[in-house]
């Protein structure tokens, strides 16, 4: 447990001011992500020092096709989440509290990056499986000492954080997967417990931060996957962002409160169709290889990265980052063709 930041006394009670709940907490209470505590007038983290999951997984797996693909990172989470969507698809860690956790691992920021720092060939550390935004504290104690250990920090969020909180974040985060859940305020306020609006401006905010950027959309049958709203949401990312920014349609499996049945590989690919129309880098997840897995030049459909399952080669792409059959050149600064 640690004392969190951002948050104000407002008489007997704490307006915490992490995420755009802006939670005002009574004594002894917590917030909506119920892991942030009132304990005697000061706002508590209690999920810091607490890691619920850690994992070396391969960067794709965040997913984050075009930041050093093919490399591998530790990954940590904890619990909670300042969403309590229905069909969460990791509701154990994100709808739990740490009571009902038996065993976290009590890890300090320094012990999480000493880790990260003895595994050879690793990338750096992703904050990811609940909600990192909740973790903040954590998050931004052990980002700023891998910062210093020359590794590089990764954020896997809903986006759903307060301005403020996200500047300072941004400044020790190096690529960042946000999950754009619909392109639609209803959606948002009934299925999510929260708003659209502030996820798109965090969505700018780490656009114009030049911070490597990625979006995850989660395609439910009859919630979320009408072609007039999803044609909204990718010509918002090509116009507000640009076609540059890479979009992963993610197929929806039935989860936690969700009987709804998984989405169809044949709804999922009309989507990637649709999208890959307007932005130049569709990829389709949470299904068997396809033609959405590789990474293709935009103007000859050459493979540049070719992917089956999490197996990744840079096999399409010169040196000096041009594609190897058209010529055409390849901004990616983060993939690097291998000597
Ligand atoms: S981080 Fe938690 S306590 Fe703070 S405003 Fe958001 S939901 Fe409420």
């Amino acid at each position: 447990m640690a004392e969190a930041c951002h948050y104000s006394k407002e008489e007997d009670k704490i307006r915490c001011l992490l995420c755009p709940h802006n939670c005002l907490i009574g004594e002894n209470k917590v917030g909506i992500c119920k892991v942030r505590l009132n304990s005697n007038g000061q706002l508590i983290s209690n999920v810091y020092g607490k890691i619920a999951a850690v994992h070396y997984d391969p960067i794709e797996k965040k997913p984050l096709y075009h930041f050093y693909p093919g490399r591998n990172i530790l990954s940590i989470g904890t619990f909670g989440c300042n969403f309590h969507c229905f069909f969460c698809q990791n509701y154990q860690l994100s709808q739990c509290k740490p009571s009902d956790f038996n065993e976290p691992i009590e890890l300090s920021p320094h012990e999480v990056a000493q880790r990260a720092q003895a595994i050879s060939g690793n990338l750096g550390i992703a904050y990811t499986y609940n909600e990192p935004a909740v973790f903040f504290e954590m998050m931004m104690d052990t980002a700023t000492i891998v910062r210093q250990k020359g590794l590089k920090n990764v954020v896997v969020s809903n986006g759903f954080i307060n301005p403020e909180p996200l500047l300072e974040l941004i400044e020790v985060t190096d690529a960042f997967n946000i999950d754009l859940k619909a392109f639609d305020e209803s959606f948002y306020q009934k299925y999510t417990g929260g708003h659209l609006e502030p996820v798109l401006h965090s969505l700018r905010m780490i656009y114009q931060s030049g911070r490597h950027l990625e979006i995850t959309f989660l395609a439910i049958p009859t919630l979320n996957d009408s072609i007039d709203l999803f044609n909204e949401m990718i010509h918002w990312i090509a116009n507000e962002l640009g076609p540059e920014i890479p979009l992963h349609i993610s197929r929806y499996f039935p989860a936690w409160k969700s009987e709804i049945p998984s989405t169809s590989s044949q709804v999922i690919i009309e989507l990637a169709d649709l999208a890959s129309k307007i932005l130049r880098y569709v990829y389709i997840g949470n299904m068997n290889p396809n033609i959405y897995s590789s990474t293709h030049c935009p103007n000859c459909r050459n493979i540049l990265v070719k992917r089956s399952g999490y197996d990744t080669r840079i096999c399409g792409i010169t040196k000096d980052s041009h594609c190897k059959v058209c010529g055409e050149p390849i901004d990616l600064p983060f993939v690097v063709p291998p000597d």
